[in-house]
Parts: structure tokens; C-alpha cells; sequence
């Protein structure tokens, strides 16, 4: 590749902290409410003009992972419990209990990002939005500063611990420290996807409803649209004003550009299909519209860094417990097709009926999984244990979300933004108390992390 000189330069530090949180996601927001409220002096790094990540610029919902497997048993609380409290309270979202009930907790990203806002301002985070972080400096392993870019140009972010909240270890991999990306076999992540908001339709009866979701089935079958399943009518949503659709399907690597704009342009041209059929040919959606997009197109999984643990498939379905639990979880093993494919392929397990056609399951079928061993046991949950969440490579970094340590199995459970939240909490929490402590992330007393992580309301 032709490349250019690009000249060295004198660049303003324009914020110092104790905690540098890189990236506002589920992991990240968390993080930074966690640390600030535990007494460090914490800034927030974020690309957007608001936080959230998936959760606000993917419309992803609902939470998943606030319960026991299959039980309405909470294991997650603290912050997650609270955003819920405040989202409640302006009508984004339903009570704690009755959440409960439900697989996850749905909400209106609009009323995420101001609880989180919110939620920053009162811990006294201070923010750092619209600035995207394009390298990270380390020196003896250990990181100095992050390089930001925004509206005022290159920029440096001085702190004592890191925080990688990118989603993508984009502060990890720009450091030099070692990541891993996708499955080991030909390193391909699970697809990517976009939810969707689609209103303008007339009311529907349950018949009427089953017929035209099956109409699209059949379309789906006969090679019309490519959907990796036909619940366009499957709200996601908490509103009633609209659905939100969780069916959109790309194959590629979100830490690149080119494999990013290729996925933006499938999706958006896969869901106006739908669009465009439905109001040609389907009376009740003659005056139908797209009321909003994602933002960005979503990726269930990239780089993870790699810790001393990493959280493994058989942690995920056995319910493993470990000693240095900062976090449950109890999402499945959830691996969406890393090759893209759409319907009738869905997950990546030994019945996919690719078979031999699929280099993966020619290759490894005989270690794959079956559906009805994906699941952790019912009631139970697994643990995060706080060495998935530390680098081998840079002291004073610590990972949270979905690049925390773990196999390709294990991130497809622990990816979702209830154990994300979790873990931020326990991220945020560890990095206050390295500092106060003036020891590396790798050196916290673990057993007193549990305690202050116990005393702020999570469940460990
Ligand atoms: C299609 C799809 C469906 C899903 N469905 C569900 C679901 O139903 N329920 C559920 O709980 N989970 C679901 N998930 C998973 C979940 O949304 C993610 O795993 C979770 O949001 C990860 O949180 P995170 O904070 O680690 O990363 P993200 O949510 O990706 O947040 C990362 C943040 O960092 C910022 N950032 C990234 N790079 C930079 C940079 N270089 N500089 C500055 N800022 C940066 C981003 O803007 C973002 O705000 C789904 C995911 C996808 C893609």
C-alpha cells in the first residue's frame, strides 16, 4: 500500500484524570458514573454528541441479562437498577418488578441518554463527547495518553488508568497490547445488524398479523429478502407508537471502514425492500414509513483484549463460578452467522443446515454445539471474573463490555448490555480504588472490590 510522511507534532493535553473511560457505551457509562462516585476524578471519552453506544446509537433493546437463566430472579442490580428507576420515571421505560418479568428490560434510547447524562453530571464525570479516540501512547508497558480528534483537531488525554470501553479495544490494539478478534478458525465475528422503527400502519388483529408475518416468511424462503427471520412486527420497543425490528444481517469486521460502509448500505437497502413491499402490497401498510434507523450499524463482536482469564463457552453453560466474581451473567451462547448468512440460517450450532457447505462446520462440527446445550442451567448464572477484564500487555488498562477476555463462545453470552452495565460498575469501581491505592488495576485487594461493589447494590 502507498503510504505518506506525516509530520511529527507538538499536540495540547487538554484534560488530565485519574480514570480515562474511552468510549460511552453500557460498559463505558457505567464505568465512569461508577469510578466518579467512588471519589476519582474521571473523564469520559465518547465519538457521539451523546452516550449510551448500542444501546442509544443502535436502538438495541431490550437489556437482556438482568435475570437468572430462564427465571425472573434478578442478577444484575446497582446501576443498571437505577437507570431503570430514573427511565421509569419519565416514562422510558417499565418498573423494576415488572421488568422482571419480562426477557429483558425495554426502554426508549431518549430517555437513556439523558438518565445517563444525568447520572454523569450528578457523579461529576467530566465529558469529553464528539472527540473520537485515534491512538492510544504507551510507554514501558504502561499508557501515557489517548490521542482524540474532533472539531478542534489532534488532541491528548492524560490519565493513570484506561478504561477500554470502545466495544472494539480500539484503545487496547492502538497500545499494543494483544487482542483477539472473532473465532479462532478463520477469526470471522459474529454479523452485524441494525434495528430499525417502523410506524405508520393501521391496527392489526392477531390473525391478520400472523398472516402477513407469514406472507413475508414465504418471501423471505423464496430468496425476496434477506432477513435472518420475518419479526418486522416483533416490537423491541417500549412505545407502542411504533415496532422496533431486530432482523437486519451483515457479515464483515467492524474495526474496519470498508466492511462498516458496505454493511450501512446492505441493511438500509435489505430493509427498504421490506418497506417498499409492504406498501405495495399490503393494504394495512399502504402509508407506512421508516420513523428512524440506527444510527450506526451494530457489531455484536470485534477485538477483545486478552487478559489473564478468559471467559470461556463451557464458563457460560455451566454457570461457572469463580473467586474473583465482579459480575453475573446468563445470556446463552447467542453466536449470530459470522459468515452473514440470512435465513434459514440463524445461529451458529451443529444443526445449521449450511452443514457441509459452511467451511466452519466442516471443519469443526464435531466440537460444535448443539441448541439445547447453549443455555446456562435454569435459576443459574455465571460469573465475570475480574481477571477477564485486565490486559497481559498494559498495566494500567482495564477492558469492560464487550471487550473484556473471553473465546468467541463466551463474549456471545456476556456481550449483552445487562452483564456489559455489570461489569462497567465493576470496571469503574476497580479503577477507583487502584488509584486511591496508588497500585496498578492488576494489584486491587479483589476481596474489597466485592465488598464496595456489594455496598453500591450489585449482585455478586
Ligand atoms: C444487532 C444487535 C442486536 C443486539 N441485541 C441485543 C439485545 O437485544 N439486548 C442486549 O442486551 N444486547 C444486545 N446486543 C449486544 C449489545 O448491544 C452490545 O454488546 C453492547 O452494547 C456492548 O456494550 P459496550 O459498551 O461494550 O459497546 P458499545 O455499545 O458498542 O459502546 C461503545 C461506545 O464507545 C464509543 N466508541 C467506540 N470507538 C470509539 C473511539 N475510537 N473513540 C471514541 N468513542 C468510541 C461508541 O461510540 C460507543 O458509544 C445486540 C447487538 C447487536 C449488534
Amino acid at each position: 500500500m502507498q503510504t505518506i510522511f506525516e509530520a511529527d507534532r507538538h499536540v495540547p493535553v487538554v484534560a488530565d484524570a485519574d480514570v480515562v473511560v474511552c468510549g460511552g457505551g453500557p460498559g463505558g457509562f457505567a464505568a465512569a458514573i461508577a469510578a466518579a462516585r467512588r471519589g476519582a476524578d474521571t473523564v469520559m471519552i465518547e465519538r457521539y454528541g451523546f452516550m449510551g453506544g448500542l444501546a442509544t446509537a443502535g436502538l438495541v433493546a431490550p437489556i437482556l441479562g438482568h435475570t437468572a437463566s430462564r427465571s425472573d430472579t434478578p442478577i444484575v442490580e446497582g446501576i443498571l437498577r437505577e437507570i431503570t428507576d430514573r427511565m421509569h420515571a419519565i416514562n422510558g421505560c417499565p418498573t423494576w418488578d415488572d421488568a422482571l418479568q419480562e426477557w429483558g428490560v425495554p426502554f426508549d434510547a431518549e430517555a437513556l441518554k439523558v438518565v445517563i447524562d444525568e447520572m454523569c453530571a450528578e457523579a461529576g464525570v467530566r465529558l469529553l463527547l464528539h472527540s473520537y479516540i485515534a491512538d492510544a501512547l504507551a510507554e514501558d508497558g504502561a499508557i501515557g495518553a489517548v490521542m482524540i480528534e474532533n472539531k478542534s483537531g489532534r488532541q491528548a488525554v492524560t490519565g493513570r488508568i484506561f478504561i477500554d470501553a470502545t466495544g472494539d479495544a480500539d484503545v487496547a490494539f492502538r497500545a499494543g497490547a494483544p487482542t483477539t478478534h472473532g473465532r479462532p478458525f478463520d477469526n470471522k465475528p459474529e454479523s452485524m445488524g441494525s434495528f430499525f422503527h417502523l410506524a405508520g400502519f393501521e391496527p392489526l388483529s392477531d390473525e391478520r398479523r400472523k398472516e402477513i408475518t407469514e406472507q413475508v416468511r414465504e418471501e423471505m424462503a423464496n430468496g425476496r429478502f434477506r432477513f435472518y427471520n420475518q419479526g418486522f412486527l416483533n416490537s423491541c420497543a417500549y412505545h407502542a407508537d411504533h415496532t422496533s425490528a431486530n432482523m437486519t444481517r451483515f457479515g464483515g469486521n467492524s474495526d474496519t471502514a470498508e466492511d462498516m460502509t458496505a454493511a450501512e448500505l446492505s441493511i438500509r437497502a435489505d430493509l427498504w425492500k421490506l418497506i417498499r413491499y409492504l406498501q405495495q402490497n399490503v393494504p394495512e401498510f399502504r402509508s407506512c414509513y421508516v420513523q428512524q434507523t440506527s444510527p450506526q450499524v451494530g457489531p455484536r463482536e470485534s477485538r477483545q483484549i486478552v487478559g489473564p482469564y478468559a471467559l470461556t463457552g463451557d464458563d457460560v453453560r455451566t454457570g461457572a463460578k469463580f473467586d474473583d466474581a465482579i459480575a453475573r451473567g446468563s445470556w446463552w451462547i447467542d453466536i449470530h452467522c459470522p459468515r452473514g448468512l440470512a435465513y434459514p440460517v440463524h445461529i451458529c450450532v451443529v444443526e445449521c443446515p449450511e452443514g457441509e457447505d459452511c467451511p466452519y462446520w466442516a471443519s469443526e462440527h464435531t466440537k460444535m454445539l448443539s441448541r439445547d446445550e447453549l443455555h446456562p442451567p435454569d435459576g443459574d448464572w455465571y460469573d465475570i471474573p475480574y481477571r477477564s477484564l485486565l490486559s497481559v500487555g498494559i498495566k494500567n488498562l482495564l477492558s469492560t463490555g464487550r471487550c473484556i477476555s473471553a473465546t468467541h463462545e463466551g463474549m456471545a453470552g456476556s456481550r449483552v448490555m445487562g452483564t456489559c452495565i455489570a461489569i462497567g460498575q465493576a470496571a469503574g469501581t476497580a479503577a477507583a480504588s487502584a488509584t486511591s491505592a496508588q497500585v496498578a488495576p492488576g494489584n486491587v485487594n479483589v476481596s474489597d472490590l466485592q465488598g464496595a461493589l456489594r455496598a453500591d447494590g450489585q449482585l455478586i
